[in-house]
């Protein structure tokens, strides 16, 4: 079976994890701040914070700008729920806006149509872009509409590291970038995940929520304010440290192999069977995405895939679609794109593990299939 993702986890990590454990050492310790400095570094960018997981640090994030009941959050229409569940858990209203069909992230003009138009009676506070599959599309727009509209901008980067835009790194752009570093993605810990900004007044209280509000001093111990507990493990942040230095390679080994499926699959986009992602320069293409024609049933492409062992799977959601989101404004948009990709999208295998020889038989499969399927 050629896997849609597979979790590269070095040898070298596996034997430090294996000291860790021995030494005791294991809630967020050196290996947890040795990360933080290489991934600030690693961004150009000044703190970084590990933690649980990419959704905690959305909420962190959340909690640290004072979003919460009476706020509203404007995420785009396709993505992972954790995005849009986040802005709920904390009282405020997830405000939903469709993305665009080729980079498959907010549509600019869609977005400041929302800002501009919008009426209430929730305030609007931040926007909370996805930089969907590591498509750095549209970032610098984004930070500029929210600039101009005096908005907090929280980066989804969840699937993005290493990505950027004409110098911007993805999670650097504005008030906070979140990352997750699940299985899924490209840099894994098991479950992990960070939160970034240039704010140094930010930082220290997204650093102080993460951690019960406690802050050690030479008095000992303070709580400083109502604190939760999203720590990262020490033996979790020697995984990250070891994979960090092999990002970009991974990165430009997935990059040439999403350029091989778009060679490859030319002769089914002529004939209409379905579209490719577009692989910007500076993508991290932690997924690849294809969108079927609309005569396709998915499961039924997804089912025969399968029988000639090549896993593949939809994308992301439909927030919309899923209905729980339902507040006045979403209900009265139409959301076309972002309902056409949660009910076509088709992701394909794609890891650093895999070769071109891997691209062909998926190709020849994804052939085989579609040429019955229609
Ligand atoms: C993976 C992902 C998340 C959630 O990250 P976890 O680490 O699983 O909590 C959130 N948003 C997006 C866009 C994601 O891809």
């Amino acid at each position: 079976m050629i896997k849609l993702s597979q979790p590269q986890i070095p040898e070298s990590a596996i034997e430090k994890v294996g000291d860790i454990l021995r030494s005791g050492q294991l809630v967020h310790g050196e290996e947890c701040n040795l990360f933080e400095q290489e991934l600030a570094e690693f961004l150009g960018v000044k703190h970084a914070l590990v933690v649980s997981n990419g959704t905690v640090a959305l909420h962190l994030a959340l909690l640290a700008l004072n979003i919460g009941p009476g706020d509203a959050v404007i995420v785009p229409d396709f993505t992972f729920t954790a995005t849009a569940n986040i802005v709920e858990a904390v009282g405020a209203k997830a405000i939903i806006v469709d993305v665009d069909s080729t980079s498959y992230n907010l549509d600019p003009h869609k977005l400041q149509a929302c800002i501009e138009g919008w009426q209430g009676p929730e305030t609007l506070k931040a926007i909370m872009p996805v930089l969907e599959f590591g498509n750095p599309t549209h970032l610098n727009a984004y930070k500029e509409i929210a600039r101009q509209h005096g908005l907090f901008m929280i980066e989804d980067a969840a699937c993005a590291l290493g990505a950027s835009e004409q110098g911007t790194m993805v999670g650097t752009a504005a008030e906070f970038g979140c990352f997750s570093f699940h299985p899924r993605k490209t840099l894994t810990t098991g479950e992990g995940g960070a939160l970034v900004t240039n704010d140094s007044a930010l930082h220290e209280k997204a650093m102080l929520l993460r951690s019960h509000g406690m802050q050690r001093t030479d008095k000992g111990v303070e709580f400083k304010c109502v604190g939760l507990n999203y720590r990262l493990t020490n033996f979790q942040g020697a995984i990250g440290r070891a994979i960090l230095p092999e990002l970009n390679n991974w990165i430009a080994k997935r990059r040439a192999l999403a350029h091989q499926y778009t060679a490859q699959l030319a002769p089914l986009v002529a004939e209409g069977q379905l579209t490719l992602p577009t692989i910007v320069e500076e993508h991290s293409v932690q997924t690849y995405m294809t969108v079927l024609a609309g005569h396709f049933n998915r499961s039924d492409v997804i089912a025969q895939l399968r029988d000639k062992q090549v896993e593949s799977n939809l994308g992301a959601q439909s927030m919309s679609a899923l209905g729980l989101f339902d507040h006045a404004y979403n209900t009265q948009q139409r959301y076309a794109e972002g309902e056409r990709l949660y009910t076509h999208g088709l992701a394909l295998p794609l890891h650093e593990g895999m070769c071109d020889e891997d691209i062909t038989r998926v190709v020849n499969a994804l052939t085989e299939v579609l040429g019955h399927a229609g």
